[in-house]
């Protein structure tokens, strides 16, 4: 089991010179590219010319800037080939969409982003008869269980949203190989942190969107696999991106290829934070759920199976008891506090918060999400690394006398403390 994370080779990887010398690439604001020999046309419809070789078609297909992007993805991932999509949920659509043909079927975590769950339990089934199987994805022996030989993927979170658990990559792999599967893992919550193609995953998406873009400030996704893979994406009679075409823009792929660079010392701040945050709302007794807390129930797969320098990840939840005092902590929390905004979405410099039974995961109807472990009063918090620790902690902590969760007297063990 291969831990390293390829992170070390981007360096010379990024060195894509700008057309004029620039440090950085450039922008290849072209939708279609001129050949110079005619002959070279027919090459490059069946495949045998391709970006690879220095030969561009048309932007559907692949550009320069959003193919170098693809190789930073694949680079970050330790796969050998990625490519760059105009969402994550476009990656997940098109991975899905490149392995199963109707009638296909599908296993998967029943807990998952919202958007993935309605793509998996309503918009395939009705329009592609692919069918998915929702299981509790720690629970091996029902995975195991829920294969058949009609399954053609395995599908999981490596930590699930917004239940934190963390799939089993090695195991999940064995059970998927075993029944002649795939399995495609939505590594959103932890790039870097865990590198599922070591572990044995075939396919890795991402929604660039959250943690990658690190600035909530666009929307984008990325396919990572083997080479055979994207290439059948992407075939130009038959490929499902190719066709569906949710292809990312160059001037986006140029704006996410200068945030990967400092991706490592973003996620290892992300991680600090939390983790620190996580520990002080555990210590008041909260029902604070984090994987870098010893406690949690995947605390030491976490550790058997992360890189070590980059943490726990961003991401926390708080169970606030019930919906309105969720709801009141929240309003406090922006409102009197500033400690973060209210708003969907993950991965962001400042700190995000939302009740995600109200919301991301509002497709799941209420006894799937009890059944998922989602409770009502559940906060999902992605931990921002701006202003001070101390300042963050009094903000929270002034939240949480404030709405009753605790008491005034509750956090004066922390004003001593020193870290
Ligand atoms: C946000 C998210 C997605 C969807 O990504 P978009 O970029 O919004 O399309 C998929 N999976 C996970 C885990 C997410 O958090």
């Amino acid at each position: 089991m291969n831990k390293r994370n390829p992170i070390e080779d981007l360096a010379h990887l990024r060195h894509e010179f700008g057309e004029h010398g620039g440090v950085n690439m450039s922008i290849e604001a072209s939708s279609t590219f001129t050949v110079i020999d005619p002959e070279t046309m027919p090459e490059l419809f069946a495949g045998r010319r391709g970006p690879d070789k220095g030969c561009y078609l048309y932007g559907r297909h692949f550009n320069p800037t959003v193919y170098n992007l693809g190789r930073q993805m694949a680079a970050l991932e330790g796969t050998e080939a990625a490519y760059c999509t105009a969402s994550g949920m476009a990656a997940i659509a098109g991975a899905i969409l490149g392995v199963c043909d109707a009638g296909d079927e599908i296993v998967a975590s029943n807990t998952v982003y919202g958007g993935t769950y309605a793509l998996l339990h309503e918009f395939l089934p009705a329009k592609t008869r692919i069918k998915t199987t929702f299981v509790d994805i720690t629970d091996l022996d029902a995975v195991s269980g829920a294969l058949t030989a009609g399954t053609k993927l395995l599908f999981a979170e490596s930590v699930s949203n917004p239940t934190l658990r963390l799939a089993n990559i090695p195991r999940l792999a064995e059970i998927a190989h075993g029944h002649g599967a795939r399995l495609l893992i939505d590594n959103t919550f932890s790039p870097l942190i865990l590198r599922p193609s070591g572990l044995g995953a075939d396919i890795v998406v991402h929604s660039i969107t959250k943690f990658i873009s690190g600035a909530s400030d666009i929307i984008a996704g990325a396919i990572c696999g083997q080479e055979a893979f994207i290439g059948e994406l992407m075939d130009l009679h038959s490929g499902p991106l190719m066709l569906l075409g949710p292809t990312m823009d160059p001037h986006i792929a140029s704006s996410v290829s200068l945030r990967i660079p400092h991706l490592p010392l973003r996620m290892a701040a992300h991680g600090n934070r939390a983790l620190e945050l996580a520990k002080r709302l555990d210590d008041l007794g909260l029902e604070v759920t984090y994987p870098g807390l010893t406690r949690h129930p995947d605390h030491d797969l976490f550790n058997a199976l992360r890189s070590s320098k980059y943490g726990y990840g961003g991401v926390l939840t708080l169970d606030a008891g019930d919906a309105d005092t969720a709801n009141e902590l929240m309003s406090h929390l922006q409102n009197e506090q500033r400690f973060g905004y209210l708003a969907v979405s993950l991965g962001y410099f400042d700190t995000l918060m939302s009740c995600s039974g109200a919301s991301t995961s509002s497709e799941m109807s209420d006894e799937d999400q009890r059944v998922a472990g989602i409770s009502p009063g559940l906060v999902r918090v992605s931990i921002g690394y701006t202003g001070t620790l101390e300042q963050r902690w009094n903000q929270l902590h002034g939240a949480l006398v404030a709405t009753g969760i605790v008491s005034a007297a509750g956090g004066d063990q922390h004003e001593t403390c020193s870290t």
